[in-house]
């Protein structure tokens, strides 16, 4: 007996040679059984192109009625059923604080301003510059691609980031995945830090010398990475970046410039756990970042 597939497609390249427009079909397979010949393309939608995945495949109205049912279901294709993270998004708003660059030293002799993302990362996790040192399990350099066009900057680790060796594992990361995934930026395409690199006892805030002694590393993922937007999560993120006891809400809904990378202050996901009235806000927040990713 003849595959199906074999006929299908040899039916649409009949119906190709003969000039007609191709569809767009779904690969859901259905049940064979018997039943009428399925509908025209016409009343399913205006034709469109099709893929080289669906090519091939077609509805079988040339042939007998009682013939088994299509393998795939024919489905037009909608621009409108696309997530589409631009409808409603706040338009970008003003400037806000401008951080400059630093300058270069070019007598240096920080090794920290010789080294590459990995080399940062390796220096990250023999470190004991600060107490926190003594109680992590794993210290948490960050992750993500070198040429991330977005990073996101935390707090701290928890518990989970203590063991795992990697940031916003926990609930407050699933969140952060999700929001990502909802601005078509998935978290693989992230590069994901914090401000200090381990774990303070009991999730306490960072101290302010604790956060002195390990911001050079942040400051120095940045600069390699450049990337064309940064997300502060949380105030430890945006008050350290923008060297500002400013309020986290006032630091929302401006544009600010961290050594010329445009910063968007917005909640930490923990907070979101805590607060879910804050997660308009926030969405309103990583909408205008993702706007900014584009530009
Ligand atoms: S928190 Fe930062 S400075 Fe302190 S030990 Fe860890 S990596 Fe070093």
């Amino acid at each position: 007996m003849t595959d199906p597939r074999e006929l299908l497609a040899r039916y649409l390249q009949q119906r190709a040679a003969m000039g007609e427009s191709p569809l767009i079909l779904d690969a859901t397979p259905v049940k064979e059984a018997p039943g009428p010949a399925p509908a025209s393309p016409d009343e399913h939608g205006p034709a469109q192109p099709s893929t080289d995945q669906h090519r091939g495949a077609q509805t079988s109205r040339d042939k007998p009625a009682q013939r088994s049912a299509p393998l795939a279901r024919v489905r037009p294709r909608s621009p409108a059923s696309k997530p589409d993270w631009r409808r409603g998004a706040p338009p970008i708003p003003a400037t806000g604080i401008v951080v400059p660059a630093a300058e270069k030293d070019l007598f240096s002799t920080d090794p920290l301003s010789s080294m590459q993302l990995e080399e940062v990362a390796a220096a990250i996790r023999q470190c004991a510059k600060c107490v926190l040192c003594r109680e992590r399990a794993n210290a948490v350099p960050g992750e993500g691609p070198a040429d991330a066009r977005l990073v996101v900057v935390g707090e701290g680790p928890g518990a989970t980031e203590d063991e795992t060796g990697r940031p916003f594992v926990g609930r407050a990361g699933q969140l952060l995945t999700e929001i990502l995934a909802a601005i078509e930026l998935p978290r693989e395409r992230v590069f994901i830090c914090n401000v200090v690199k381990c774990r303070p006892p009991d999730n306490r805030k960072p101290q302010q010398d604790e956060i002195d002694t390990c911001v050079p590393y942040l400051y120095r993922q940045l600069d390699l990475i450049r990337p064309k937007v940064i997300l502060a999560m949380g105030n430890t993120a945006a008050e350290t970046l923008l060297n500002t006891r400013q309020s986290l809400g006032s630091l929302r809904g401006r544009v600010h410039q961290f050594r010329g990378v445009p910063l968007i202050v917005t909640y930490h996901p923990a907070a979101l756990l805590r607060n879910p009235h804050w997660k308009k806000p926030t969405w309103d927040d990583v909408r205008i970042a993702r706007q900014l990713v584009d530009a």
